[in-house]
């Protein structure tokens, strides 16, 4: 057994200091990070848990947005009636993803960070580009139906994992940090790096930074959204392919239009391509499967995940159709 030391900070400044040392893993809910410890994917010299800072509120600003603590467990989020009403998408997600157990332990900075689940990865018995820069990617030319078509690198193919991540991508959430050099505030797409030849890079996060919440935006009155996945279980099983659609009518047309991918691409995925063409129209079902393989143009889809490109036009697309009629 590989040792490392334990250290359990009492305020965010000691966690800032604990967290820029050499070799350091933050520690939230854990059911990710010791995972990957066990089976050796992971290996730190200080696990720095920050699970009890008080990063633990879900408050409503005066603006009609909502701050959400880091320490915020998913069980918690998905319950919250502020989140319920205003943020369906998000609730739904969050509800969608790993078990009630698993909810109950995974915080909202946990599920931000945590780590793809690419089987490769995984093993430290074979290479990975992520885990072992430089080793190759077994994947391309293996195992990758649930791997990602769109944003993906010949050094690395893998999918962010988080639904949670795909709500917040279309609700337009901040994710705030605290590092040595103070505060920031970060889109998703800010945070999150295509993997391009470093792969081990996942994010723009500076050694020591720790995400200390996310800020959800006020939504105009009569935004609806919805989460939807498609997965190989009922439950307890990660999204094949997800979305989130955020909408606003004006009669049939969508003055906002906001669509999130995930299972698709290493982080979240904004269609904005596909956003682009649709808003400010009155879709129809052919205007937004066209519009979607437009987004798609850019995809590389590989033998045994080119079927994700057909299934999620189609689930946006239905998506679409369901937040049309009915009242959320
Ligand atoms: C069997 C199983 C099924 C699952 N199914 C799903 C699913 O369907 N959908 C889904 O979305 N997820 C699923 N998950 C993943 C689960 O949601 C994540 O493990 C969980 O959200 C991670 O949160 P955590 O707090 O436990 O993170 P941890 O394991 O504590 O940490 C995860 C990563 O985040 C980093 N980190 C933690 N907190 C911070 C912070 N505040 N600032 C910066 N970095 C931080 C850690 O260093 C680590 O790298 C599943 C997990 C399991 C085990
Ligand atoms: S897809 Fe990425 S995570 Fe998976 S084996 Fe290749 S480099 Fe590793």
């Amino acid at each position: 057994m590989r040792t490392f030391t334990y250290e359990r900070p009492t305020d965010l400044e000691q966690a800032v200091a604990l967290a820029g040392r050499s070799g350091a893993r933050l520690l939230g809910g854990g059911t990710n990070l010791v995972d990957l410890m066990k089976l050796g994917a992971e290996e730190p010299d200080i696990v720095v848990d920050v699970s009890h800072l008080p990063l633990t509120g879900v408050v409503r600003d005066d603006h009609g947005g909502v701050d959400v603590g880091a320490m915020v467990r998913n069980s918690d989020l998905a319950a919250d009636p502020v989140v319920r009403r205003y943020y369906p998408a998000l609730a739904e997600a969050l509800l969608a993803g790993a078990s009630g157990q698993l909810r109950n332990m995974a915080t909202t900075g946990g599920n931000l960070l945590q780590r793809t689940r690419c089987g490769y990865f995984m093993d430290v018995g074979k290479p990975c580009n992520k885990r072992d820069p430089g080793s190759g990617c077994p994947a391309r030319n293996g195992e990758h139906r649930m791997l990602g078509v769109l944003g993906t690198s010949t050094s690395c193919i893998a999918t962010h994992p988080s639904d949670m991540a795909v709500a917040l991508a279309a609700l337009d959430a901040e994710v705030d940090v605290q590092g040595p050099a103070g505060r920031r505030r970060l889109s998703l797409e800010e945070l999150y790096l295509l993997p391009g030849d470093t792969p081990q890079v996942e994010t723009t996060l500076r050694a020591g930074e720790v995400v200390t919440g996310i800020h959800l935006p006020p939504l105009v009155d009569g935004t609806r959204s919805t989460y939807r996945k498609v997965r190989d279980r009922a439950s307890y099983a990660f999204a094949v392919v997800s979305t989130a659609v955020l909408v606003r009518w004006d009669g049939p047309t969508a003055v906002d239009l906001r669509i999130a991918l995930g299972g698709v691409a290493p982080r979240p995925w904004r269609a904005r391509t596909a956003e682009a063409v649709l808003r400010g129209t009155a879709p129809t079902t052919d205007s937004v499967v066209d519009a979607l393989n437009a987004e798609f143009a850019a995809a590389d889809p590989l033998p045994d995940n080119a079927f994700k490109v057909p299934l999620t036009v189609r689930l946006v697309a239905d998506t679409l159709g369901g937040l049309a009629g009915g009242a959320r």
